[in-house]
């Protein structure tokens, strides 16, 4: 089986997998380590909005799992840096509003996440490794990885700083319209069937509003380059 193959050929020596809550700050915690360790960083939400985002342009029904593994299977999605489909940058479009309210509705599909799991192997094995954020890193793209992290922190924080990230607020939503959201987003990534977002035992918790992320970033990379304990 493909799946297989590909979870064997990961050098997860050189893997990082994150996984958390939505807003709970794992993309800036990603990014940091990336530069530090000359790794680089893919954030595996955006292969989820990028399918999002095909749908919504396809009219494809969101409930659609043979349509939407249709369109997953030919859409040429790269990440380098930023999300690609092609030569077309998505970076602005996959944080529009409508994606972010429908991408739960697409990622439930266990079929969509074994093509999306697949892609993101691949670029893990095309990289090197790297720093791989997400849902279920540690759980089912990458278990056997280095270093397995949880982030998170309290709704309310995160909601904040996503209305206060111009990257992720161009619609002008209130506070309580993005919590609201991120809410409602946690609970269907959370409850699924298929890689439901967990904190799997031996996974660290880091809370990213009690601890700086320059401290958060400096004891993540000790431990990655010296195996010693996580100490947050
Ligand atoms: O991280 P981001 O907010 O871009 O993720 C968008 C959505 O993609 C999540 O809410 C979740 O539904 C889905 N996702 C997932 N598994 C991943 C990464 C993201 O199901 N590994």
């Amino acid at each position: 089986m493909q799946q297989v193959d590909t979870l064997e050929k990961l050098p997860n020596e050189r893997i990082i997998a994150i996984d958390g809550t939505s807003g709970s700050g794992k993309s800036t915690i990603a990014r940091e380590l990336g530069k530090r360790l000359n790794l680089k960083v893919l954030e595996t939400g955006s292969l989820y909005r990028a399918a999002t985002l095909l749908c919504i342009e396809n009219d494809i029904n969101f409930d659609d799992e043979d349509s939407i593994c249709e369109i997953i299977s030919n859409m040429n999605f790269r990440f380098e840096d930023q999300p690609y489909l092609g030569d077309r940058s998505i970076t602005t479009d996959i944080r529009k509003r409508e994606v972010a309210s429908q991408v739960s509705h697409v990622s439930v599909h266990p079929r969509v996440r074994e093509i999306l799991t697949r892609l993101m192997r691949e670029w893990i094995i095309e990289h090197g490794g790297g720093v791989v954020e997400g849902r279920d890193i540690t759980s089912v793209v990458a278990p056997n990885a280095r270093v397995r992290l949880f982030i998170d922190a309290p709704e309310e924080i995160r909601a904040m700083r996503r209305t206060s990230d111009p990257s992720d607020n161009k619609e002008s939503r209130s506070q309580k319209e993005i919590q609201d959201l991120i809410a409602l987003r946690d609970k269907i990534d959370s409850s699924r069937k298929s890689a439901p977002l967990v904190q799997l035992d031996g996974v660290p918790c880091i809370d990213t509003s009690v601890h700086e992320l320059e401290t958060i970033v400096e004891r993540i990379v000790n431990h990655f380059n010296t195996g010693a304990p996580l100490e947050l």
